[in-house]
């Protein structure tokens, strides 16, 4: 068993209690046994807490492999036509088999964006648990007053359909698709409402060409459409912090093209970050600094990002990545993966680790030889699961996903 909070457990067990909470962990003989609880055994394999994915886009789950175009531009207008073109039964539809696909690797909490809100209602009749930051988008600062009535319409409603583990946010998509009076009413609207917020930044250099200079596709986009740019800022995240948007409550999505004073700014400001390194190669954007968010002690998770942009909602494989790009041990690897992206979502109180009083959302690991105790080794051994060795993925204790049965029989 790997706590995540204390060193791995070996032959570790978990009491469940009745609501999905961890009532008492630690080796098996200490762990009591109530005579109408179910046994479930998994020998071979490490139990550790369920991973958080920080970022993703469940409601385009069926655009995977769709949009192939290699420059970023051109690979938005893309996605943003195909997204024109699909219903709200489709966006639901997408929605769930997004959310299995999560827990069939080992997922359970998601930090998600997206525009159909069809995520929430997903994760409610499904039992799953995320914070669903719904996008608010409009270029055109005269537009901004009537997109804010309409995003809080929306939140409004999405905000009594989420089920209890449904945290609704906001999220101002990104610089070169959001009006800086948008970026401002969002933001007001957001901190009155103690609403999370997070938003995409410093994702490609073209967006950093489009802020701190006017230039590139995104800026020609607005000068087709008659929209009036605004004087030009350093960088994309100094834009965010001039606006306001920086703060405790705000999540930086990518923030790979950031120097070291944009890392001072959102460390200052308290903000997490969120990086998504598979997708960020796949488009050709670069690696995040994550050492250098890791120097200054700033919450730091793990995404996916859409499968329109990378293959699956793998997350080990992006904490293989994290762990490569910064040199980092394969316990801070892990660490990024489960209680970093619950701190990042503002969550760390109840998820990330194996800990009396938090949600059961676990998730066992095939291990396919005996592992050193060392913490070290366990750690590398679990990050080396390929995706067919996640063998059962539970959510407050339920079983949600499931290759192989836990040899349940009575205790
Ligand atoms: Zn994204």
């Amino acid at each position: 068993m790997w706590p995540v909070t204390g060193p791995p457990i070996p032959n570790g067990s978990v009491l469940v209690d009745p609501r999905g909470r961890i009532a008492t962990l630690g080796p098996e003989e200490s762990v009591p046994r109530p005579p109408d609880s179910e046994l479930l055994r998994y020998p071979d394999a490490a139990l550790l807490p369920g991973l958080v994915n920080a970022h993703t886009h469940l409601e385009l789950t069926g655009l995977r492999g769709r949009v192939r175009e290699p420059d970023f531009f051109q690979w938005i207008q893309q996605i943003r036509r195909a997204k024109e073109e699909t219903r709200d039964e489709t966006y639901l539809e997408w929605a769930r088999e997004g959310v299995r696909e999560a827990w069939a690797y080992g997922t359970t909490t998601v930090g998600d964006t997206g525009t159909s809100g069809a995520v929430v209602r997903a994760l409610t009749e499904l039992g799953g648990a995320g914070v669903v930051y719904y996008e608010a988008i409009h270029p055109d600062a005269g537009r901004a007053d009537v997109t804010l009535v309409a995003v809080r319409d929306t939140v409004a409603r999405l905000r009594r359909e989420a089920g209890p583990r449904v945290a609704i946010g906001v999220s101002p998509h990104a610089p070169y698709t959001v009006s800086r009076a948008l970026y401002r009413r969002v933001v007001e609207y957001a901190r009155s409402e103690g609403l999370a917020l997070a938003g995409h930044i410093a994702e490609s250099p073209a967006e950093t060409d489009f802020v701190s200079a006017g230039r590139g596709p995104f800026a020609e986009a607005w000068r087709r459409r008659g929209i009036p740019l605004d004087p030009p800022v350093a960088t994309p995240v100094r834009l965010l912090e001039e606006l306001g948007v920086l703060g405790p409550d705000f999540l930086a999505i990518h923030a790979v093209q950031a120097d070291e004073r944009d890392a001072d700014a959102l460390a200052r400001a308290g903000s997490a970050v969120v990086v998504c390194p598979r997708s960020n190669a796949h488009h050709g954007h670069g690696a995040p600094p994550l050492s250098r968010y890791l120097e200054r002690g700033l919450r730091l998770a793990l995404g996916t990002d859409s499968v329109a942009s990378v293959d699956t909602l793998d997350l080990l494989a992006e904490a293989r990545e994290a762990r490569w790009l910064a040199g980092l041990s394969a316990e801070a690897a892990l660490h990024l993966a489960t209680l970093g992206g619950a701190a990042a979502l503002g969550q760390e109180a109840a998820i990330g680790s194996l800990e009396p009083g938090k949600w059961a959302d676990l998730v066992l690991v095939r291990l396919h030889r005996p592992v050193p105790t060392l913490p070290e080794m366990a750690a590398e051994a679990i990050l080396l699961a390929r995706p067919e060795d996640i063998l059962a993925t539970f959510v407050a204790g339920r079983p949600v996903y499931q290759t192989q049965p836990g040899g349940a029989s009575p205790a």
